[in-house]
């Protein structure tokens, strides 16, 4: 953990799949309140916030099969908008303060994302939502969340999940599966893990910022994970965070 007089940035990767609770498509909104409030909760105590949204709950690109895929992202990066927005109507409603950049040009609806929109946006004590992705296709939103974290600087990558971690094996598979609790970026690239992409992984890697992988079905665990890292799987050095 950074000293305690140093502000702590981090970026939340919330996946579509959560937001979408138990329905497993479109937007839960109970599910999206009590994200709201440990998100809240972050803000109280005194950590920046910057979340990114995926969209699985509604379109990925490479799932459509009668699309062509470069369409088919585009569509998949326009539900990261959806998602962002319904995320920041309930930050609102929950009286805290938030905005939406995006990667695509939206003029007149979203602000367009720059890393310095984004500091400012961060120091003033907004949530920042970047939606829209990477505004690129044939990527997802794992390495958006990587990019949006070294671009503004977070000491770590959330990456909120419904697993509590990294196994070695599939968990609902196999009972004898067990948890990484620390490994290094090379250990995940190299062993496949899929808990991001090799490409968000990379960029985590480059810039030496860990990766935290938790299980975010109980909302609580948002502000948990912070002072308890164990209950998840970093990777990456503990030293930097
Ligand atoms: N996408 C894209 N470029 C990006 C980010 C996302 O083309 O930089 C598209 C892609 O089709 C992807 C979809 O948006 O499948 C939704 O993102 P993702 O699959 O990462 O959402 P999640 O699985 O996290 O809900």
């Amino acid at each position: 953990m950074k000293e305690e007089d140093q502000t702590v940035r981090i970026l939340l990767k919330i996946s579509g799949e959560v937001l979408a609770g138990e329905a497993g498509h479109g937007i839960d909104s109970l599910t999206v309140k009590r994200l709201t409030e440990s998100l809240m909760d972050l803000v109280s105590d005194g950590i920046q916030v910057g979340i990114v949204t995926g969209g699985g709950n509604f379109i990925r690109g490479r799932d459509l099969q009668s699309i062509d895929r470069i369409t088919g992202d585009q569509m998949g990066m326009i539900a990261t908008v959806i998602n962002s927005l319904a995320l920041r109507d309930a930050i609102e409603k929950h009286g805290g303060n938030a905005v939406v950049l995006s990667a695509i040009q939206m003029p007149g609806f979203l602000e367009f994302f720059s890393p310095r929109l984004a500091n400012d946006f961060l120091e003033r004590g907004y949530i920042v939502i970047y939606a829209g992705g990477t505004g690129n296709p044939c990527l997802t939103t794992d390495t958006a969340a990587a990019l949006r974290a070294v671009q503004t600087g977070c000491s770590m990558l959330l990456k909120g999940t419904k697993v509590d971690g990294i196994y070695d094996s599939d968990p609902e598979h196999n009972p004898e599966a067990e948890r990484f609790t620390q490994l290094s970026f090379e250990e995940v690239l190299k062993l496949d893990l899929k808990v991001m992409d090799a490409a968000a992984v990379a960029i985590c890697r480059d810039a030496e910022l860990p990766i935290s992988i938790f299980d975010i079905r109980d909302p609580v665990n948002i502000v948990r994970i912070l002072s308890e890292p164990s209950i998840g799987s970093i990777v990456g050095g503990k030293d930097s965070w």
